[in-house]
């Protein structure tokens, strides 16, 4: 296969298009501003995009003058999509620019590309399962679409959202992007914050900008965070590696005709290493976790020829590679310990500013894009006045736990990827043995060439056991550790791609919701599968809906009970079904909504069946209330409150703007449903507290 000349026009593109014009002078930053963001990351772009859709008003701060061309993240989940595509088609974009499912579904393992192959494992239909969930369980799907090709894209959807990159023509009360600058230092006080920005790498010119909040998306290594003196929690340094970007399009072609896929577990008597596919169109690769063990080694000894005679010794193929860049990084497992820092906390830490994971499982960088969407629709009710302050506090108290969950599953997912070096006899907590010993002891007074060679041959000597002379089919020991691998491969016991539940159904328990004691017990334990529930505090669950009135103010594409939540509307949904009694609730929401500072949607989710009973109530109801309703039905023949196991009549749900259930009453309405849901909603964006503050004589 060629790379065709539009594939490398798009390449070439897209690196283009991360070159910003010039650095803007400090004259153009504004000097008050009600939110600065640190960090150009995809959660910072993220926030930028979503705070400026809700009207207001950031600036964001990148230290880089150009966006990385290394890649990084590259498996977006059912729950990021979800919230791109609601963002101007942000995520079909990304369905679109991907590659084609064939070239990405699929693991290998092997001890080379022509040798021994050990396993192939299809992550969207393993064993017995089908985790293709479009348009059942989701209105989108999981995504292969890497990190350096996502920045340019959430750019240029910021800029369609209203964010200005251009200093120059820049409107009062306009977001915008600032490239090549840099966040020095922070002060925050009980009503501000002072941020000190400059040119990166300049101490010539600087920029003092006041703000009400600074949200820190500035990464792993944030400075943001160590100058808060937050400290992080959890398992530091589990591994160092280095990752070697590369092209090849012999590799491309070669894995195109005989076994595409999207990472590629080599074990081989060279080098071990994980070959990651980003996109077989294009011919970009990247080589994880080839042995790296500083201090005796640095990322400076993986030159060019270095690294492409290990990557053909690897896959044991004549082929072009062309390296691009080679980075190390090291391997944390790690959560700050708060989210919300400084006096008043008003320096608020997102993405990996606030926890960092192994990669196994892909949850870093999604977990940081639903930090942001957690956060933006609070920000933005707390500066409009529409909830108190201590509604941010509901940021920590929700997305921390999630971190914390996340960090143990990816750990967990990294020691079922080692569990397959472990059956070929690789152990690799042995490695770092020897490497801990090394410098600890006698051996690290020895020069640190020699230190390299001799862990070196210590390593090599253990990938013997992966060489053909000993892993072949003559040999019972060879042949019980690759019945082994077999075993853990279809036991579903290796690494995985997806985790539906853990996708669609993790679960806020406290927070900026009303929690209920008795939750079915299928959402406490931990399970694999996902499974819609109406729970407070879980995603409103997805179904494919009509819209039969009243549904398209700010016209809106709605096929899916997602789309009810417009990200561009502070709004709550409150959803009833069409009964009497949801009528009746749907009257007292709309009520509450005229006095309310924050309004509420109200939406009749009518089910096919119609309760003949009823019909009169129904009709003069909605009669009297057109304007103020939408009404949807599914869209095939199915009951969104069967869906979610909702059996007895009359429950409500109210969600937030973040698609999250903040509250659900199960009882059928009554004299003092009003009361009720009033006391809910003000508990859910924390008036209550406030109420009970002032009446005990706090101001
Ligand atoms: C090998 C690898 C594979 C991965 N695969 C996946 C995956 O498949 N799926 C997934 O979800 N995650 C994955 N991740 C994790 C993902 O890459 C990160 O979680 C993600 O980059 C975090 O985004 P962020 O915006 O929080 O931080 P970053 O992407 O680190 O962005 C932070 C930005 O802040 C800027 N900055 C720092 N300090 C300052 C300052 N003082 N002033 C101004 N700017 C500053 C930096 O230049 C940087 O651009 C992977 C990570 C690795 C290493």
């Amino acid at each position: 296969m060629r790379i065709t000349g539009k594939w490398r026009r798009a390449r070439d593109l897209a690196v283009r298009s991360r070159i910003f014009s010039t650095i803007p002078s400090v004259d153009a930053i504004p000097s008050e501003i009600p939110v600065v963001i640190v960090g150009g990351g995809p959660v910072g772009i993220t926030f930028s995009i979503l705070l400026s859709k809700l009207g207001v008003q950031s600036l964001l701060v990148e230290k880089r003058c150009k966006l990385p061309d290394h890649p990084q993240a590259h498996f977006i989940n059912n729950r990021t999509m979800e919230i791109f595509r609601r963002l101007d088609g942000l995520g079909s974009k990304i369905e679109t620019l991907q590659p084609p499912l064939d070239h990405w579904r699929r693991f290998t393992y092997c001890t080379a590309l022509d040798g021994l192959v050990l396993g192939v494992v299809d992550h969207i239909h393993p064993k017995g399962k089908h985790y293709f969930f479009a348009f059942f369980f989701v209105p989108t799907n999981v995504a292969h679409f890497s990190q350096h090709r996502l920045l340019p894209i959430l750019v240029e959807n910021a800029t369609r959202s209203g964010v200005s990159l251009d200093p120059i023509s820049l409107q009062p009360n306009q977001s915008s992007i600032f490239m090549g600058y840099q966040c020095d230092s922070i002060r925050s006080s009980l009503d501000k914050v002072v941020a000190t920005l400059r040119p990166t790498g300049s101490t010539a010119s600087e920029k003092i900008v006041t703000c009400q909040y600074l949200v820190a998306a500035d990464g792993a290594g944030s400075g943001v965070r160590k100058s808060m003196g937050v400290t992080l929690q959890g398992q530091h340094n589990l591994q160092q590696l280095i990752s070697v970007h590369f092209i090849s399009e012999k590799l491309s072609k070669y894995l195109v005709d005989n076994r595409p896929g999207m990472l590629f577990f080599v074990f081989n008597p060279s080098a071990i290493a994980v070959i990651v596919a980003h996109d077989l169109r294009l011919g970009e690769f990247v080589a994880q976790q080839m042995p790296f063990y500083p201090p005796q080694q640095n990322a400076d000894d993986f030159t060019e020829s270095e690294c492409q005679k290990t990557i053909r010794q690897l896959l044991r193929l004549d082929i072009d590679v062309e390296v691009k860049s080679v980075k190390p990084w090291v391997m944390h497992a790690e959560v700050a310990e708060k989210y919300l820092c400084g006096e008043g906390g008003r320096v608020i830490l997102a993405g990996d500013a606030a926890h960092r994971f192994p990669p196994a499982g892909g949850f870093g960088m999604n977990t940081g894009i639903q930090d942001a969407h957690n956060l933006a629709w609070k920000l933005a009710a707390v500066l409009n006045s529409m909830a108190p302050s201590t509604l941010l506090e509901t940021y920590e108290t929700e997305r921390r736990p999630i971190a914390k969950a996340n960090t143990a599953l990816s750990v967990e997912n990294f020691k079922a990827a080692m569990s397959i070096p472990s059956a070929l006899g690789l152990d690799p907590s042995y490695a770092r043995m020897v490497h801990e010993t090394i410098n600890s002891t006698v051996g690290s007074i020895l020069p640190k060439s020699l230190q390299a060679q001799v862990l070196d041959g210590i390593f090599s000597v253990g990938r013997a056991q992966v060489a053909s002379v000993f892993l072949n089919r003559y040999n019972p020991v060879a042949q019980a550790r690759i019945s082994h691998v077999k075993k853990i491969l279809e036991q579903g016991k290796s690494l995985q791609l997806q985790f539906p539940s853990e996708d669609l159904l993790f679960r806020y328990t406290n927070g900026a919701l009303v929690p209920e004691d008795n939750v079915e017990e299928s959402s406490r334990e931990r399970q694999r599968e996902y499974v819609p529930l109406s729970v407070p505090g879980v995603r409103l669950p997805h179904m494919k809906i009509k819209v039969l009135h009243g549904g398209s103010p700010g016209c809106e594409d709605i096929s899916s009970t997602l789309d009810l939540i417009h990200p561009s509307r502070l709004e709550f949904l409150f959803l009833v079904e069409c009964s009497a009694s949801g009528l009746n609730w749907a009257e007292d929401a709309l009520q509450l909504s005229k006095s309310s500072p924050f309004p509420l949607r109200v939406v009749v989710l009518s089910d096919q069946t119609a309760r003949d009973a009823e019909a009169d109530f129904v009709g003069s109801w909605k009669e009297r209330n057109a304007g103020a309703y939408t009404e949807v039905v599914a869209a095939d023949k199915c009951s969104w409150w069967e869906l979610c196991g909702v059996s007895q009549p009359g429950i409500v749900i109210l969600v937030r703007p973040d698609d999250h259930i903040a509250w659900r009453s199960l009882k059928q309405h009554g004299s003092k449903s009003f009361e009720e849901l009033r006391l809910a909603f003000d508990s859910v964006l924390g008036w209550n507290e406030k109420l009970q503050l002032k009446s005990a004589g706090c101001k």
